[in-house]
């Protein structure tokens, strides 16, 4: 039997209807920007495995960084204890990190980072003794699948069984091209009726929401509004941290900056499952206190696990050793090229481009959302067929492909992309 038809008889996959697609493609073996099936067929990687892979798959240094810690020490509790790859890792993510980030809490992935910024923001005002209870968050924002993540994130097809178990959030539309104004007066009016303790985004990029952009100012007029009002913020740079953006930081496009960030997917280089969310010294201050019910009590079993913190080390030596930075650079150019190539194209409604990732909006007329859009399995079989990993959000197809892709490969997923439009 195939690992394909083994895994069907056993295995529940996330996001996927099962009666309609139980059809799961058994990879072998990854290099580069490559994976490889069971029947030796071959397919590029260009959405990074889920927006996580930054070197390619199976990077040689990586796997010796991981040989090495794994003979020395594999895992360990990290409450009363810790270990050197989480406190070089914390000295040097805050290095990295805007300089008001000051203490790093690390837990295993996006939706748990996201998980603890809201509790500290929450427990911030109730060790204080004010009442600030309200969380503000983008209309169509995504921050994970776990019950607080889900609350902050938009109403969707994803929550719609869960939300009357979900806590109530104050919703703005987000700052794109043209809103700005529209997104400012309904955080000064939210601010102004409610208690609100934080306000959580992604920065410029939503990423599940169809790769929606921001423009940087209007963020910014947000931010200086937060500022102004104590209202805590929340960059979660899960998605757009670690050189997405074409900086290291999406905020490092803004002139404010988050007071807490959550980082993960890219952190491991997207190796190894780890989150970290990282507060400013006056928000860790709050917590400091004789009285132990002023305790973050929260933690993972695998917090801080020090193979993964190894990779996430690994992961940002390589950013120096192959000056990755430039190769976001080139793919930045090779994108804007691109879209200027489509701009004038009938078929498409909207093109956009950041950093690694480009999103082409096609014409239609469904309004269905990016899951049962049916245009959405069109596209994916089209791109499958041809070995180009692409799972489409909807009618829109985007990219945001390990940093080493070749030029050849990027060459062939355009060319795929403009005869998948022109038919
Ligand atoms: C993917 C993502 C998350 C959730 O991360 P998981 O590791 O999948 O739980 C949170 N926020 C953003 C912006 C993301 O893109």
């Amino acid at each position: 039997m195939t690992l394909s038809e083994r895994d069907r008889n056993l295995i529940w996959h996330p996001y996927t209807q099962m009666l309609l697609e139980p059809e799961s493609i058994g990879i072998v073996r990854g290099e580069k920007e490559f994976l490889y099936d069971e029947q030796g067929k071959r397919y590029i990687d260009a959405i990074a495995s889920w927006w996580v892979n930054i070197h390619g798959h199976s990077h040689p240094y990586i796997a010796e960084k991981v040989h090495e810690q794994m003979n020395k020490l594999e895992q360990v509790i990290f409450a009363g204890f810790t270990h050197s790859p989480a406190v070089e890792l914390a000295e040097r993510l805050l290095k990295l990190l805007p300089e008001k980030q000051k203490k790093v809490f690390f837990s295993d992935n996006g939706s748990t980072a996201v998980e603890v910024a809201i509790k500290m923001a929450l427990q911030f005002y109730a060790n204080q003794g004010v009442k600030r209870n309200t969380i503000v968050s983008f209309t169509n924002a995504y921050h994970g699948d776990t019950f607080g993540a889900m609350s902050v994130s938009g109403r969707s097809i994803f929550t719609k069984p869960f939300n009357q178990y979900l806590f109530d959030v104050k919703f703005i539309e987000p700052p794109t091209a043209g809103n700005e104004e529209k997104s400012l007066r309904q955080l000064e009016e939210i601010i102004q009726k409610h208690r609100v303790a934080a306000f959580i985004f992604e920065p410029l990029i939503q990423g599940s929401s169809g790769m929606l952009m921001h423009t940087p100012e209007g963020l910014n007029r947000l931010l200086r509004l937060c500022h102004c009002c104590s209202v805590l913020t929340i960059g979660d740079e899960v998605m757009t941290g670690f050189g997405r953006t074409g900086k290291m930081w999406a905020t490092d496009y803004l002139d404010e900056k988050p007071d807490i960030y959550c980082l993960s997917k890219g952190l491991t280089g997207g190796v190894m499952p780890l989150g970290v969310t990282t507060c400013t010294q006056s928000i860790y201050d709050k917590f400091l206190s004789p009285d132990k019910h002023k305790t973050l009590y929260h933690g993972h079993s695998f917090t801080a696990n020090p193979i993964a913190c190894t990779v996430a080390l690994a992961s940002l030596d390589l950013f120096e050793k192959e000056n990755t930075m430039e190769k976001v650079k080139r793919i930045e150019k090779r994108h804007a090229e691109f879209a200027k190539e489509l701009k004038n194209n009938k078929k498409i409604k909207d093109i956009r481009h950041r950093g690694v990732i480009i999103a082409i909006e096609l014409q239609e007329d469904c309004e269905e959302t990016s899951y049962i859009n049916p245009m959405r399995d069109k596209i994916y079989n089209f791109f499958i067929s041809r070995g180009i990993i692409l799972r489409p959000l909807g009618n829109i197809i985007y990219m945001n492909p390990p940093y080493c892709i070749s030029e050849e490969s990027l060459d062939y997923i355009y060319d795929n992309i403009t005869q998948f439009i022109n038919n």
